[in-house]
């Protein structure tokens, strides 16, 4: 794939490949609500460890988030729908509003487009 990278996946992590053309993600607002509520946990257990139990811990306490938010498919339409909501989703409550105001800029542009391909025939200025 040679598609440019759409910015909005600064907001979302990948993960594993789920078929030949997409990742599942997941939207990093989603995320760090889920570290947080798995911090006490986590912190638990690295009490007393040492570097090496803590990093893999670490790395754990990611894996457990991320199995515990849904995954967005890895797409610019799928991304949008997270963050902004669609007819299908609600708006994601824990993404920022960079993210969002990223999205919609993103969908009003499309609709810029589909509309330039249809052109009404009355035209306000
Ligand atoms: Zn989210």
């Amino acid at each position: 794939m040679s598609t440019k990278a759409n910015v909005l996946w600064k907001y979302f992590h990948k993960g594993e490949k789920q078929n030949s053309a997409h990742y599942a993600t997941y939207c990093l607002g989603c995320l760090n609500n889920a570290k947080e509520s798995l911090r006490e946990d986590y912190e638990e257990r690295v009490r007393d460890a040492d570097e090496a139990t803590r990093f893999n811990e670490e790395q754990k306490w990611f894996d457990d988030a991320c199995q515990a938010v849904p995954s967005v498919r890895g797409d610019k339409h799928a991304f949008i729908a997270h963050l902004i909501g669609s007819k299908a989703n609600k708006e994601c409550e824990h993404a920022s509003e960079e993210a969002k105001s990223e999205a919609r800029a993103q969908r009003h542009a499309e609709r810029d487009t589909a509309s330039k391909k249809a052109p009404r025939t009355t035209q306000t200025k």
